[in-house]
């Protein structure tokens, strides 16, 4: 377990003043200057050592993203944009960030727009966070009136102006080139790939996205060095997460832990355990709504991070961990969730805007037993036809979540359909 010494957010319940004077008695601003004065190079391999990788799903060495932005300027200028549009049902990590330890973030995205090139960077927020928007904002009004933003940020030399820009609230403006268009102007459509936002982003200019977590946690890593956040968690999944724990369980909460910690301790340690007891347990989703959910029997042992859960055929994504006891009927929770990507569906590739409506309806003859045996089989070889074939990861999301019902809980749909018919006939 993390110890409290090892903390990077001391503030994330909110118990104290998300604003500057209290920020600096937990340490944020530190050193900022002095870290700058070393720069970019060593802030990028620091940050590459640290073994950090991106904190919003994919899990990419973030110190290696950041490499990519090209060394040399044009006339064109670099950007920072930061993705703060949790929208993963399941997550609200970001959103804690923001309200609750708002000036690591910018610190954050002052080193990592200076590592880059970057004289701007823009946080773009989920439209329905509109409190936490605002309290981004006077976070970001009082740096500048302290100067440690606008001309020569804390004393570093480095001119740089950051901006909230408020999405309107749909899904797919966290994908991050449909982020790019919205943040444009246009409406959220994700691009075609490449160019990559590295090449041409914002603007048609080289641009780095990251998601909060990624940023906020860097101010920390360079002040207590590369080896130390790399001692945490185990070899390729180093560090801390923030872990969100909803559903069955007693005491739903976010929380700071070490990345490997096994599925059961983050439960039981910090959400009050299963509703009814470990066993009462049918199945978690461990990684927001898009990864596959996986039973009790594979829960009782796996680990927290990117490479445990990928041995186990889903992802710790954001870590937002879905707890379903056995109550949940679980055919009904997963055609919910394909009903949610069917809507939001940019409708630009075919696989993606014809099968997610096939799936939900597929998946909602399933929920009411109409379904026939065989259809099992036919709803999985469509989920693969869908999977990597779309412009972006919305496909694969909408797929794999009825791929991980099928892949494990098959003998209860194959039930279900044998008792509703029956029912039916009656
Ligand atoms: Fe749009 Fe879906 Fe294609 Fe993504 S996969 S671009 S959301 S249609």
């Amino acid at each position: 377990m993390l110890t409290p010494n090892n903390k990077i957010f001391t503030n994330l319940d909110g118990k104290n003043s998300p604003f500057l004077k209290e920020a600096k008695t937990r340490g944020d601003w530190d050193k900022i200057k002095d870290f700058i004065g070393k720069g970019a190079e060593w802030i990028i391999e620091e940050v590459k050592s640290s073994g950090l990788r991106g904190r919003g799903g994919a899990g990419f060495s973030t110190g290696t993203k950041w490499s990519f932005m090209p060394k040399t300027t044009d006339e064109r200028p670099h950007y920072l944009v930061i993705n703060a549009d949790e929208s993963e049902p399941g997550t609200c990590k970001d959103r804690d960030i923001l309200r609750f330890e708002p000036h690591k973030l910018i610190e954050g995205a002052l080193i990592a727009s200076f590592a880059i090139g970057a004289h701007t960077c823009y946080i773009y927020v989920r439209g329905e966070y509109f409190r936490e928007a605002m309290c981004l904002q006077k976070a970001i009004d009082e740096a500048y009136a302290a100067g440690l933003l606008g001309k020569n940020a804390a004393k570093s030399g480095w001119d740089f102006d950051l901006y909230v820009h408020r999405g309107a609230g749909a899904y797919i403006c966290g994908e991050e080139s449909a982020l790019l268009e919205s943040l444009e102007g246009r409406k959220g459509m994700p691009r075609l790939k490449p160019p990559f936002p590295a090449q041409m982003g914002l603007y048609g200019c080289p641009t780095t996205v990251n998601n909060v977590e990624s940023i906020a946690v860097v101010p920390t890593i360079l002040r207590r060095g590369a080896s130390w956040f790399s001692s945490l968690g185990r070899p390729n999944n180093t560090g801390t997460k923030i872990f969100c724990i909803s559903g069955h369980v007693n005491k739903p909460c976010n929380v700071e832990e070490e990345m490997g910690i096994p599925l059961r301790d983050l439960i039981e340690k910090h959400a009050g355990g299963v509703r009814g007891g470990w066993d009462n347990l049918k199945a978690v989703i461990p990684g927001g709504s898009s990864v596959p959910m996986i039973p009790k029997s594979i829960c009782d042992t796996v680990l927290m991070d990117f490479d445990s859960l990928k041995e186990v055929k889903t992802g710790l994504g954001t870590a937002a961990v879905i707890v379903m006891d056995q109550s949940t009927d679980i055919v009904k929770a997963i055609a919910i969730l394909s009903k949610f990507y069917m809507n939001e569906s940019c409708g630009q590739c075919t696989p993606c805007r014809e099968g997610t409506g096939w799936m939900w309806r597929m998946m909602e003859r399933l929920v009411k037993g109409h379904a026939r045996i065989e259809d099992i089989d036919l709803l999985e070889e469509v989920t693969h036809q869908i999977e990597g074939r779309t412009i972006c990861a919305l496909g694969d999301a909408a797929a794999w979540p009825v791929q991980g019902l099928i892949r494990h809980f098959r003998p209860e749909l194959e039930e279900r359909i044998h008792r509703l018919s029956a029912t039916d006939q009656v």
